[in-house]
C-alpha cells in the first residue's frame, strides 16, 4: 500500500499513520519528524530549516523533495509507506509522481482528514510531548497523571515551538494556500477519499481503513 495521508496540522495525520504501520507493516514517513530530528542533531539541513519551521512556514521544496526522494529508495519501503505531511506543495506532489515512477512504483490512495479549524486550534495548543520518550498527550483531552510530567516515564513534557497559537494560525493559513489544492489534485486523479477526521481515533482509523479497501 503506498498512502497519502493529507490533512490541515492537528488534523491526526501523525497518530493515524502510526497505526496504519502497525497493521498493513509499512513504514510511516514523516517530513515533519524527518527535519525535526535534523534540528535537534544541528546539521546544515537543520539549522536551515529552523527558522522556515519556527514560523510556521513551509521549509523550501527541494529540500523536503530530496528527503523524500532518498527515503523512498530505503529497502522499508518495498512493500509500500505512509507519507505523513508530504506533498504539501503541488511542486512537491509532481516531484513525488516523478520520483515514483523512477521507481515504477505508483499510489494506491490519498486520505484526506476533514477537520474543524477552530477545534485543530485548541487539539495543537493543547498538544504535549516527552521529551525523553516521545509520547503525546493533549492537556484537555489525554491529560497525564501529573501536570508536566509524562505518564509513561516520568520524563518532561514539552510544546512544540510551532504549537504556539499565533504559528499556528499561519500554519493553517500556509495549509489552506498552499496544500488544499493537492485535494483537487488528487481528486482529479481519482485518488482521493475524504474521511471525518474529526470522531474519536477509532472511528476514523475504521473510516480510513474502509476507504483503503475500496481504493
Ligand atoms: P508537521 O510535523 O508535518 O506539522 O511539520 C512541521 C513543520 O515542518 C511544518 O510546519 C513545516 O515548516 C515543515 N515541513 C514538514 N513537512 C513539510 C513539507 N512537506 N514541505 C515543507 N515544509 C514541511
Amino acid at each position: 500500500m503506498k498512502i497519502i495521508l493529507l490533512g490541515p496540522p492537528g488534523a491526526g495525520k501523525g497518530t493515524q499513520a502510526a497505526m496504519l504501520m502497525e497493521t498493513h507493516g509499512i513504514p510511516q514517513i514523516s517530513t515533519g519528524d524527518i527535519l525535526r530530528a535534523a534540528v535537534r542533531d544541528q546539521s546544515p539541513m537543520g539549522i536551515k530549516a529552523k527558522e522556515y519551521m519556527d514560523a510556521g512556514g513551509l521549509v523550501p521544496d527541494e529540500v523536503v523533495i530530496g528527503i523524500v526522494a532518498e527515503r523512498l529508495q530505503h529497502a522499508d519501503c518495498a512493500q509500500g509507506f505512509i507519507l505523513d505531511g508530504f506533498p504539501r506543495t503541488v511542486p512537491q506532489a509532481d516531484a513525488l509522481q516523478q520520483v515514483l515512477s523512477e521507481l515504477n512504483k505508483s499510489l494506491n490512495a490519498v486520505i484526506s482528514l476533514e477537520v474543524d479549524t477552530e477545534a485543530l486550534v485548541e487539539r495543537l495548543a493543547g498538544r504535549r510531548t516527552c521529551s525523553s520518550c516521545g509520547r503525546g498527550f493533549h492537556l484537555k483531552y489525554d491529560p497525564p497523571a501529573e501536570d508536566g510530567s509524562c505518564s509513561s516515564c516520568g520524563g518532561n513534557l514539552i510544546q512544540r515551538d510551532d504549537d504556539q497559537e499565533a504559528t499556528i494560525r499561519n500554519r493553517m493559513q500556509v495549509y489552506q494556500q498552499q496544500t488544499a489544492p493537492l485535494e483537487d489534485y488528487y481528486r482529479e486523479q481519482g485518488l482521493l477519499t475524504a474521511v471525518d477526521g474529526m470522531g474519536e481515533i477509532d472511528a476514523v482509523q475504521r473510516a480510513i481503513e474502509t476507504a483503503l479497501q475500496a481504493s
